[in-house]
């Protein structure tokens, strides 16, 4: 039996997680469950789960939890950053999910290493901002990091049983969000409901914008420089509408391994879950005789600057990939609040990253700094 751990369970992969839980309950036992602010949904995943200890982000869900479980056994609830990080390093665990939303996610990853366990990472934004500090720490305390994200796990799928000395590329695919064929001239006028409206794959509101901007594949890049250990240099993102092939790894001999898939983030997860065994978790194949045709295409760099800021973040380092995703954040969440346009999101990480003066080879303390640097300057051009 293992034993999740799944801090974010209420969210899109929070969800999904629990979705294969329930196919498999002789395999895996649900033994904590965090979420911040989905309080009626977390008692649901309580009373179907059993989990022991559950962790919220507020008093008030806390006492808003304790009221929903009236008449049943209300596990143990830990409350605030903290309680995350309790979570996440809790003795009952062996796989801790990290399935929460941005910045948050990196103290309860950092937790959860130190307490060895295996990681199941769907939190991209971790790695974007201390990479270096996450994976050294992993390698220390001898801790696997399973990818889960879409590419990630394409990639980490195409590299079993080949040699890292053999790597040569990886080709990371991107959807193109809903805006791949927009005309530039109409990005102004983009509303929230647009953006969110994506073509392909079913995510929550942050990642959904995202891939509208392309934010999600500038993060994802970061994310395979720190997972796989490779140069940026040597990741091409291809724009591929039908988000079938979900990444591919070239390798010296000319051969290029590809992974795919109806696009359905069930499929990754349970990879992490289960590998090196897979399990039916009931996704259909493509149905490649009436897909037709598979296209790749190059980035668009002009209407979606994202790639550049990943490009020039990575090749500059420090605490910049930190300051690139603060900045993000609070750009995508005034978006989403009406505050500012679609194109401001860019001005906005743009501005952050030309203003920030950036530190080498940071510390943790360093990395937080200038994320709150970042959020702060951010929310001032707001
Ligand atoms: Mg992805």
């Amino acid at each position: 039996m293992k034993k999740l751990a799944i801090l974010g369970s209420t969210g899109s992969i929070g969800q999904s997680t629990l979705k294969i839980v329930s196919l498999y309950p002789d395999r895996f036992d649900v033994e904590l469950l965090a979420a911040a602010y989905n309080i009626s949904l977390l008692s649901k995943q309580i009373k179907q789960f059993n989990p022991k200890i559950v962790a919220v982000m507020t008093e008030d869900g806390a006492s808003q939890l304790r009221t929903l479980l009236k008449g049943y056994t209300c596990p143990e609830i830990l409350i605030g950053e903290s309680g995350y990080i309790d979570a996440a390093s809790n003795e009952k665990a062996d796989i801790v999910f990290l399935a929460m939303v941005g910045a948050a996610g990196l103290r309860p990853a950092l937790a959860a290493i130190d307490a060895k366990k295996t990681i199941a990472l769907a939190n991209k934004e971790t790695l974007v901002m201390a990479g270096d500090i996450v994976m050294s720490k992993a390698k220390e305390n001898n801790v696997r990091i399973f990818p889960v994200d879409s590419e990630h796990s394409a990639i980490f799928q195409c590299l079993q049983g080949n040699r890292q000395k053999d790597f040569k590329k990886i080709f990371l695919t991107a959807s193109g969000g809903p805006f791949r064929k927009k005309k530039l001239s109409e990005f102004g006028s983009i509303t929230p409901e647009d953006a969110l409206n994506h073509p392909n794959w079913s995510m929550g509101n942050k990642i959904s914008i995202d891939s509208a901007t392309l934010m999600n594949k500038a993060l994802e890049i970061i994310e395979a420089v720190h997972l796989f250990d490779v140069s940026a240099e040597s990741i091409e993102v291809l724009i591929h509408p039908q988000s079938i092939v979900h990444s591919m790894v070239g390798f010296k001999d000319g051969s290029v391994i590809a992974q795919m898939g109806i696009p359905d983030m069930k499929g990754a997860i349970s990879y992490a879950m289960s590998l090196p065994e897979r399990l039916d978790i009931g996704v259909e194949f493509p149905d490649f005789s009436t897909l037709k045709n598979l296209e790749f295409e190059k980035c668009d760099n002009e209407k979606f600057p994202s790639l550049n800021f990943a490009f020039e973040v990575c090749k500059k380092g420090g605490t910049l990939p930190a300051v690139m995703n603060a900045a993000n954040e609070v750009a995508v969440e005034a978006f989403l609040d009406m505050k500012i346009s679609f194109p401001a999101i860019y001005n906005i990480i743009s501005k952050c990253l030309g203003k920030h003066n950036n530190i080498d080879k940071p510390d943790l303390s360093g990395i937080i700094e200038a994320d709150r640097w970042a959020r702060e300057t951010a929310l001032s051009l707001i």
